[in-house]
């Protein structure tokens, strides 16, 4: 049986994997795991699993992915690669060295621990990163060299595609469009800092411009919705109250559509995409978002009368977008390293 070794080491030179091999795709999320089987140049899924990511323990995150992915191989046996994605920083070796969203995980050499479990090769990288990877071979990206893919849950995830690449930057760490600052004076992030654009422009952001509104004495429906406890104001419920006219959570959009526009042409302003796509369970929030939206990017990007419309487009992937992503990068790995 041969063996690899992973990027740590540096990868053996392969062939192209035969005919008929599969590759596994994981995508950790903030509530599940999930793992797909799939040919590694498409989105067919062949199996699937999917676990619950183990939230409050750290050192419960590895062998929850080591599970899935063993799962899959006991009921897979073409599969000749692995590729998992983690929300947070991982370098280009695979180690997971920081994420807001898996506190406590730190250091953790993700392909690694899957090469020597399994003895066979393995690739960590970035969700966002994934994201984008998905999008620009297969979905609303597809035949854009310079694309920016931005997923509004409850965080903020993405990833840039530069020259026809997905940007990593010198460490691996680039493509986190979610922690630019852009009002120090303004919300707590998940990360710690304060101000990002993830504060007003995710599921989070879109409850904490919901407080707001509801601290000023509007917003009654998006309260009641949430069982009159400002704490507990989720996105949905500003969405309920939306959709029956509430002043306070039309407001509330209005709010959100022009923190959305400011990270966005800001984006525009720094790397000249010919379209923006945007992805995850807000973009569908109300109708005109994306509409309105768009508006507010060609009145503030700096010469909008002067530059092509940059178009700005629902991503064709949903939730699976990341372990699909997972799956392309693992047959690229094998084949490149
Ligand atoms: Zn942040």
């Amino acid at each position: 049986m041969k063996v690899w070794r992973s990027r740590v080491g540096g990868a053996e030179t392969v062939t192209a994997p035969k005919r008929g091999s599969t590759f596994i795709g994981v995508d950790v999320g903030g509530t599940k795991i999930l793992g797909l089987v799939t040919d590694g140049v498409s989105a067919n899924a062949v199996d699937r699993e999917l676990q619950a990511t183990p939230k409050h323990d750290p050192d419960a995150l590895a062998p929850a992915i080591l599970g899935v992915v063993e799962t899959l191989l006991a009921r897979n046996d073409a599969v000749v690669g692995v590729g998992v994605g983690v929300p947070g920083l991982v370098d280009h070796a695979g180690v997971l060295h920081y994420g807001p969203n898996v506190q406590g995980v730190l250091g953790l050499d993700i392909a690694g621990r899957l090469n020597q479990t399994f003895s066979i090769p393995a690739v960590a990288e970035n969700d966002g990163y994934l994201t984008a990877l998905t999008e620009h071979r297969l979905g609303a990206a597809r035949g854009h060299d310079h694309a920016i893919v931005v997923t509004q849950g409850t965080g903020i995830g993405g990833g840039l595609i530069v020259g026809g690449q997905v940007l990593r930057g010198a460490n691996g760490f680039a493509g986190e469009p979610g922690h630019m600052l852009v009002n120090r004076f303004g919300h707590r992030c998940a990360c710690g800092s304060t101000g990002c654009w993830e504060s007003v422009s995710s599921g989070a952001g879109l409850a904490n411009l919901a407080r707001d509104v509801v601290d000023e004495g509007q917003g009654g429906a998006i309260l009641a919705a949430a069982g009159d406890d400002p704490a507990r104001i989720r996105g949905e419920h500003v969405s309920a109250a939306y959709d029956a006219g509430d002043p306070g959570a039309i407001e509330t959009m209005r709010r959100f559509s022009f923190w959305v526009a400011e990270g966005i042409g800001s984006l525009i302003a720094l790397l000249d995409p010919s379209i923006v796509v945007l992805g995850g369970g807000l973009s569908t929030i109300s109708g005109g978002f994306l509409d309105e939206v768009a508006s507010q990017v060609a009145d503030s990007v700096v010469g909008g009368p002067y530059r092509p419309v940059v178009p700005i487009v629902p991503a064709d992937f949903g939730a699976e977008a990341g372990a699909v992503g997972a799956g392309l990068r693992a047959r690229d790995f094998v084949i490149n390293g």
